[in-house]
């Protein structure tokens, strides 16, 4: 059986539209796995420190047939791929894949917490799922709309097509 999972990707150095371009064609190709749909990618506003690179973030829609946890082992895999380090809390990173909405599981345990804990504080993921599917709930019943009419203003803007590569 296979469920509908959403990933949000952001980066804010090497080339940060090319890392997230990267990203979702090693999603596409996870195992078990199927590219449903890819959002837009914005620019946004880092979270925490100022004195880094804005961001590039964006959302995709999945089918897969993993399990949360195995799906947890190969985005952090991606990540590693992707050089990534961990300079400082909430700094800059090549990757960040974090699993927003696993279809309507709810985890909380020492690895993962689904749906994502910071979602609703960050529109940076929110306005990519609307942009997936605008009548996106989370398990609970809340709308990912009624999230994003409420959610800080982290200066989003939309990258046209051009500049994703
Ligand atoms: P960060 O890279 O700062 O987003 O945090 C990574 C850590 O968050 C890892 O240790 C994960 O095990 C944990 N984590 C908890 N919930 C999630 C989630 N929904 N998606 C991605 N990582 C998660």
């Amino acid at each position: 059986m296979k469920t509908d999972v959403f990933i949000g990707l952001g980066s804010n150095l090497q080339e940060p539209s090319a890392q997230l371009a990267g990203a979702v064609a090693e999603l596409a190709a996870l195992p078990d796995t199927t590219l449903i749909a890819q959002s837009p990618f914005y620019t946004s506003s880092p979270v925490g420190p100022q004195d880094q690179p804005d961001f590039v973030n964006g959302a995709v829609w999945l089918s897969t047939g993993l399990d949360p946890h195995a799906l947890l082992d190969q985005l952090q895999a991606i990540e590693q791929a992707h050089g990534r380090e961990r300079f400082s809390h909430w700094g800059p990173r090549t990757l960040d894949l974090d699993l927003l909405i696993f279809g309507n599981h709810v985890l909380d345990d020492d690895r993962l917490s689904v749906p994502h804990c910071e979602l609703p504080n960050r529109d940076f993921a929110l306005q990519p799922l609307l942009d997936l599917k605008p009548d996106l709930t989370l398990p609970n019943g809340t709308a990912v709309a009624a999230l994003r009419a409420q959610c800080p203003d982290n200066r989003l803007r939309r990258l046209l097509p051009p500049d994703y590569s």
